[in-house]
């Protein structure tokens, strides 16, 4: 087999960059909760908060949240792991509603902002804004969401662990950036 170099598709919002617990802090404060990141364990966020929110949860997701979010710890150590063994970083990322354009780019330059803020991402870089990653250039995708991983055709998706996907059977998971890095090193050399 002979080694690849490999565009690593990385997914933003709580893989490299903790956007739940930002979430939820405003959340936490707007209505009076408690809510942590662990209680959240499914992808439907909004049948978890207090039901006078409901599906308004989904309203405060602005982009200025990006201004206070924190990254995931390690992030930006695990993406010079990918450049160090010469594989190509690139952020693939929903931002909003496409046909908002105005605040599909205020959310894609926020998000760049807070990856080159928390040093995670570099100058030169691609950040691809899109809900559907099905076919997004890329050989591997590195999500939190089953149904990217899973609609993912273009290489080797990678079910990134957090709550609201730890029972989801399926695809390949990594619990760590280190077990991403073991399959990124895995299909460098096996993939096809
Ligand atoms: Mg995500």
């Amino acid at each position: 087999m002979t080694e690849r170099e490999l565009i690593v598709g990385l997914d933003v919002d709580d893989v490299l960059l903790a956007l739940m617990p930002r979430w939820l802090h405003e959340y936490n404060e707007a209505y009076d909760d408690n809510l942590s990141t662990h209680d959240i364990t499914s992808w439907d966020l909004w049948t978890f908060v207090k039901p006078e929110c409901g599906k308004k949860v989904y309203r405060l997701l602005h982009p200025t949240m990006y201004d206070w979010v924190e990254p995931e710890p390690g992030a930006a150590e695990f993406v010079q792991a990918i450049r160090d063994r010469g594989h190509t970083p690139r952020y693939i990322t929903a931002c909003g509603d496409p046909k908002n354009t105005g605040l599909h780019k205020h959310f894609a330059m926020a998000k760049w902002q807070a990856l080159i803020r928390h040093g995670i991402a570099k100058d030169g870089e691609l950040l691809l804004p899109g809900r559907d990653k099905s076919r997004a250039p890329v050989d591997m995708l590195i999500d939190d969401r089953i149904e990217n991983v899973e609609g993912f055709r273009n290489g080797m998706g990678v079910l990134f662990t957090q709550p609201w996907n730890d029972t989801a059977t399926g695809p390949e998971r990594a619990d760590s950036f280190s077990e991403c890095l073991a399959l990124i090193d895995y299909y460098k050399e096996e993939g096809q």
